[in-house]
This record gives C-alpha cells, structure tokens and sequence, in this order.
C-alpha cells in the first residue's frame, strides 16, 4: 500500500519584548538563575497578572502579516496543570477567543509547486521556566527566569504532506517574524521551537489518521529527520498489523530515533477556564489600523523593489531575502551610496563567508554599514585593490577596526606613483627574460606570474589598472 504523511504544526515563538506579558521583569536571555523575577511571574499569593500591551500589537502585526482575522474581543484562559517549571500550577494561555484566526503561508512543494499551508489559529501565552537536571547531585533545579516571557504560539491545519513543506514553512514563517521584529527566532536559544504533530494514511485518504506529537524541535535538520523516521515507524507498525497509540515522543538528535514518552493528556485535563484575574481585550478599528500602519515592507514586497529597483539576479534575491538582517545591510549600504549590485555582492561574497568561518548566524551579524561602505567607495576609487579591500573588511568584522586608521596602520592604500610602477615594470621584465620571452610566442599564462611578480615589488599598494596598462605596454614593445 502507498500511505501517505499527514503533519500539523504548533509553533512557539518567544517574543523579543523588553518586558514580560504580566509584569515589568525583563525578557533577557540568561542571567543568573532567578535573578529575573518577581510575585507575579513566580505566582505569589494576591500578585495581580497586566497585560504587556506590546505582546497584543506584537501578535496583531503577525496575524496582519499573514492574512489572519484578528478577534476584536479576545480574553485569556488558564490551562491548569502542576510541573515544577510552572510555579502558579497554570498557564495563562488562550483557548477560547485566540487573538489571530485563520490565514496562512505558501510553501513550494518538492516539486516546486505552490502550496498554501492554513493556519488555524495565533494565540498569545507565558513561557515556563527552566528545569536544570544535575546528574552530579541527582538533583534538578529550577530557573525560574523564562516564566511569564510572551509566547506566541502559531497552530498550523494538518497541511503538510512532507518534511521538504515543514522546513519551506518554518523558514518563511522566521524571516516574516525577523522582518516583522517581533522575535529574534533564534533556534539555538529556544526562541523558536516546533511541535510535530505526525500521523500517516492511505495516499489519498480522507479520514486522519492516529498522530503522534515531538516536542519542542529546534533545528531544522532535526526537524526533518524527526519527521521521515516517525513516518516510517508509523508505516511499519500499521502494515505489521499493530495500531499505532496516540503519545508524546522525546526525539533524541544523537540515537537519530524517537522515543515514547506519555500517553495523550486531553484538552479536559486541562481544566481550562477563562482567566478571571485580566479582562477581556477589544481591539477597536483605530487601534487595528494604527498597527496595520506600522508594519514593516516584508519579504514579498522587497523581492520586487529589488528587481525593479537595485536590479539584483533572483539568485541574489533569494538568499537575501530569507534574513531581515541581511537586507537591513544592504538597504544601509545603498542608503550610504553603495551601488546595489556592488552592496549586494560584499553581502553575498565575503560578509556571508566571515559568518560562516566564525559560525555566525546572518541574524547575529554586527556589522557597521558605514564601515563597510567606506571600504567600497575606497575600493571604487582605486584607493585600495580589492585584496586590502577584503582585509579591511575582515578587521572591522572581528573589531569594528576603524577603517581610515586601519589603512593607514597596514599601509594598505593605493599609491598612485606612476614613476614607481614603471619602475617595477621596468625590473621585473630584466629579472624575468624567460617569462618575458614565453609571452611574445604566445603563452598568455605566465602573465599572472610577471604581473604578480610587479605586485610583489610594489608591496601590493598599487592599483592592480595601472600595472595591467604598464606591463601591458611593457611588453607590447
Ligand atoms: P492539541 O495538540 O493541543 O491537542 P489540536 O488537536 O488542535 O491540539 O492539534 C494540534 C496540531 O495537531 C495542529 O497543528 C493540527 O493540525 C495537528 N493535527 C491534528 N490531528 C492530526 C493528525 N491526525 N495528524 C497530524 N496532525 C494532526
Ligand atoms: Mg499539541
Ligand atoms: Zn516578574
């Protein structure tokens, strides 16, 4: 039998707010244990919860984002449940009235066809804390910092039909959400995480069939072999003729295979009831319209502008366009004068090759544009050949070297001596009668040689033009 992947998504993403969504306690990552808390946040008796009125705009701006409805009268709900990550004993989550409902994302599929993933709904909910196992002491500890920082949780349509749709979705739905500035997304942190929700069917079935749910999935390649092996396990317990049972499963990234975990709790379990300590929330048409206002140009809209306007290729397009950070840059750049294509190639090039080289992120990158569009103006004006060029990018990369001291330090800036380069000319072609000899009968290759050799004597601090022109005619004689 042919069967089929059927896979749902609930997607948490940790807002980069400067506050918690009840009290005043700071979102920053990190910090010494239970050093970012309060009464409300840990759940002391009598402390009140208020809403943080960013989170609300914060999610209104995701939900515009992605083509939801946004519920104008929106409340919270407490899911009750007792885990030692959770000191109040409940989350204050939504059940009932979710802020943002319906909307979506288009992915590619495999085939490169358009596809378009349905969202059911965007709540907003508080993060847990941190639980700390200590294998030393046999002991866990508890950090309670992470408590109360503003999640956003996107729940996807059971959409997707293969790990290649997950990853197309995941990928678009962190650059709007960069783009947007409403979350960091950064996986390693946690501030993006995946639940899959994964069951298996007939190919062209109608009826669902029993899922399982991984938690809490942080990488992308994770994510896609997590996916492909519960469908295969999935496939090979129903053809063995067993039923497949409705759980939780732990995936562990180091046995590349999952593991059960619990059985299903139901919503029931929950207890759920509306939040009695914070009233209901009504979104009137100034406020939606004023949010709607203040939303950014995102990818879409920038993958034209930079067609039509910098003239980039679609290659280039593509991979600026999956990081805010990234076009941030290069919109920098040209505002500073920088010609697009030039700005967008520095980008692609070199800034690219540096992240990697130190394991950086594109979203991590500090880099100062005003730096980097002085070293290609110097460039452009044949101040500098593009190997000084490239070493004074990689010393404002590792220190934010001041570029003009930088230069001036190494000796690195372009001397236009016409005396001296017809000098080196001259010597390099008399140290040199064999190399000189082999070109005159044709052989084009040894002219790298001569002109590196004429680099070499003017320490690099020639304009590579001038000694092309010179030995050019040097030896055309
Ligand atoms: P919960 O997991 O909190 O009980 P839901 O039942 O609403 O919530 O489902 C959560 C996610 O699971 C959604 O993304 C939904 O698309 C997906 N889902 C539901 N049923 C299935 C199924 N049979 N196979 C795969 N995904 C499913
Ligand atoms: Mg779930
Ligand atoms: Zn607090």
């Amino acid at each position: 039998m042919k069967w089929e992947l059927v896979c749902g998504l609930e997607v948490h993403v940790e807002m980069n707010t400067r506050t918690k969504i009840f009290c005043g306690c700071t979102t920053e990552f990190g910090g010494a244990p239970n050093t970012h808390v309060c009464p409300v946040c840990t759940g002391q008796p009598g402390a009140l919860p208020v809403l943080n009125r960013q989170v609300v705009e914060n999610a209104m701006m995701t939900g515009l984002a992605l083509g939801c409805d946004i519920t104008r009268l929106t409340r919270f709900d407490r899911k009750n449940y007792f885990y030692p990550d959770l000191p109040k004993a409940y989350q204050i989550s939504q059940l009932y009235a979710p802020i943002c409902t319906k909307g979506g994302i288009e992915v590619t599929t495999e085939e490169g066809k358009k596809k378009f993933i349905r969202l059911h709904e965007i709540h907003m909910e508080e993060d847990a804390g941190k639980l700390v196992h200590d294998p030393w002491t046999e002991s866990t500890l508890c950090d309670y910092n992470r408590c109360g920082v503003p999640l956003m949780e996107i729940v996807t349509e059971p959409d997707f039909r293969s790990a290649h749709e997950v990853i197309d979705f995941l990928t678009k739905l962190r650059s709007t959400l960069q783009f947007l500035g409403v979350s960091d997304c950064k996986m390693q942190e946690g501030s993006i995480r995946a639940d899959l929700n994964i069951s298996v069917r007939p190919a062209g079935g109608d009826k669902l069939g029993t899922r399982t749910e991984m938690k809490n999935m942080n990488s992308f390649k994770a994510i896609a072999r997590a996916i492909d092996t519960e469908a295969r396990r999935q496939i090979e317990t129903l053809e063995s003729g067993n039923k497949v049972v409705q759980e939780t499963r732990r995936w562990d990234d180091n046995k590349d295979a999952s593991f059960a975990m619990r059985s299903k709790e139901n919503a029931q379990d929950y207890r759920y009831f509306p939040e009695p300590d914070l009233p209901p929330v009504y979104i009137d048409d100034a406020w939606l319209d004023k949010v709607r206002g203040s939303l950014p140009e995102l990818a879409d809209a920038k993958r034209v502008r930079y067609r039509e306007q910098y003239r980039l290729t679609e290659h280039d397009i593509g991979i600026l366009c999956q990081s805010a950070r990234l076009c941030r840059l290069l919109e920098e750049l040209v505002a500073l004068g920088t010609e697009p294509k030039e700005a967008a190639n520095w980008i692609l090039s070199e800034v690219l090759r540096l992240c990697k080289e130190a394991g950086l992120d594109a979203g991590d990158l500090q880099l100062d544009a005003g730096r980097l569009a002085h070293i290609i103006e110097l460039l452009t004006a044949g101040k500098l050949t593009r190997a000084s060029a490239r070493q004074a990018l990689e010393a404002v990369f590792a220190d934010d070297a001041d570029v003009d001291a930088f230069i001036r330090e190494k000796g690195l800036l372009v001397e236009r001596d016409a005396g001296a380069v017809a000098a080196a000319v001259d010597q390099v072609l008399r140290d040199n009668p064999d190399a000189v000899k082999k070109f005159r009968t044709g052989n084009e290759k040894v002219y790298g040689f001569l002109t590196g050799q004429c680099m070499k004597l003017l320490r690099g601090k020639a304009d590579p033009k001038d000694v092309n022109a010179a030995l050019r005619e040097a030896l055309a004689q």
